[in-house]
């Protein structure tokens, strides 16, 4: 295997430190280029110090002070980059390879559109890039020979059961004889709770996964399951598949990861234990296979692998997900704006949980008759996310009284 010389957007996240963890085990194949986070420079500065990162990007001067704050004088420094265009310039560098996006949120599309526009090796975990922008980002990547590879769970699951000529790049599923995507879904920690009693659940009842250890957001986005619907339009565009064609099935043990099911009725699984380790490492070995860290799993101990339809009326984000694919882009944007601006106001404490779905079904209407722009470039997307932000923040403040 060649070197690889990586960009880790987000690494102080969730999906950043798995990240780390699982290059810390080949240092022979992946150096460290730069190493990217928001907040947290304490960490940030722990991580480039172990990886001798070359480049960092901060958000702010102020974060630069901090950063430099917690970096041993003794030891040379990392270049210090600052600013959101500098996570764009860093990964288009001619020495970056590879760059791993994980960036939570819409926030993370222009860094990671840069990576695809510069023709790298692009391992996707920023889910929402493609919801808001799909068309445009998959064109990038066919335009630019940019080489995509899912690092979600779910999709790294599928890509693992398509067909050679697929995970090539030529991504018209039905040619290939697939009939059907199915992703699984842990249906979250609020699986089996009162539906009356959902009014009053805390933030740190929604962020704490039966199964799955992620970022606040992810997490609040796993107990909705709006996340399968992010999923399900992830998928639509990565496999280019209609939504008709695309189930979400639940399966509480997070083992089977997702399957592809094929014309002569057979079906294509690939399971594992949840950690996200395993995809990351697939991703980043693609297409060996190189060692994550992650132990054998006992299919003996597990015993039972449960599947069940998802109850629409206990998840109705789901439905709006599903809707909003079939509305078109600037309802996904409008989608995916509105529940971040609703899941941060829920992990603020200002609106309820149940508040969360109908903030967005609100946005989704109003916006419905909104003459767009063409969203052909990424200005316009931004200026329709910022739109959706705008009226999401009016909502949410309305109902928490402010
Ligand atoms: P996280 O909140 O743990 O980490 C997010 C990272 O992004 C941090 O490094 C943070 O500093 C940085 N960041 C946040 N806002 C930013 C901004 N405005 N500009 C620049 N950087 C910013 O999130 P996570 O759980 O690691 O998830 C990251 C992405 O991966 C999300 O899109 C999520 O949906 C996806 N994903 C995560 C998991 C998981 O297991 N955590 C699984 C599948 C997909
Ligand atoms: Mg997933």
């Amino acid at each position: 295997m060649t070197t690889q010389h990586i960009v880790i957007l987000g690494s102080t996240g969730s999906i950043g430190q798995s990240t780390l963890d699982v290059i810390s085990r080949h240092s022979e194949v992946f150096s460290v280029y730069a190493l990217t986070a928001y907040s947290r420079m304490r960490k940030l500065a722990r991580q480039a110090l172990a990886h001798t990162a070359r480049v960092v990007v901060v958000p702010s001067d102020a974060h630069r002070t901090e950063f430099l704050e917690h970096w041993p004088a003794d030891r040379p420094r990392p270049e210090i980059r600052v600013g959101a265009q500098a996570l764009s310039d860093t990964v288009s560098d001619t020495d970056v390879t590879t760059v791993m996006a994980a960036i939570v949120g819409a926030a993370g599309l222009p860094s990671a559109l840069a990576a695809v526009h510069a023709g790298k090796r692009v391992l996707l975990a920023n889910k929402e890039a493609l919801v808001a922008a799909g068309a445009l980002f998959m064109r990038a990547v066919r335009d630019n020979q940019a080489e995509l590879i899912p690092v979600d769970s779910e999709h790294n699951a599928i890509f693992q059961c398509l067909p050679e000529g697929m995970k090539a790049g030529d991504h018209n599923g039905e040619d290939h004889g697939i009939r059907r995507l199915l992703l699984t879904a842990s249906g979250g920690p609020f699986r089996e709770v009162p539906l009356a009693d959902l009014d009053n659940v805390t933030p740190e009842q929604a962020c704490a996964h039966p199964t799955w250890k992620m970022g606040r957001k992810i997490s609040v986005d796993s107990a909705t399951m709006i996340n399968k619907g992010l999923e399900v339009i992830e998928a639509h565009w990565l496999f280019d598949m209609p939504s008709r064609h695309i189930d979400v099935v639940i399966h509480p043990q997070s083992v089977v990861h997702s399957m592809v099911e094929y014309q002569d009725g057979s079906i294509l699984a690939q399971l594992g234990q949840p950690d996200m380790r395993t995809p990351i490492a697939h991703a980043l070995g693609f297409p060996d296979r190189i060692d994550s860290g992650v132990g054998m799993m006992s299919l003996v101990q597990m015993g039972t692998l449960d599947f069940e339809a998802p109850d629409l009326a206990r998840f109705p984000c789901l439905d709006l997900a599903y809707q909003a694919l079939e509305a078109g882009q600037s309802a996904c944007i409008t989608l995916n704006a509105a529940n971040e601006v609703a899941v941060d106001s829920f992990l603020n404490h200002q609106i309820a949980y149940t508040a969360i779905p109908d903030v967005i079904a609100a946005c989704l209407d109003r916006l419905s008759d909104q003459a767009l722009p063409t969203l052909d470039s990424l200005e316009a997307i931004l200026d329709a996310d910022a739109l959706a932000r705008h009226e999401a923040t009016r909502l949410c403040r309305h109902r928490a009284g402010v």
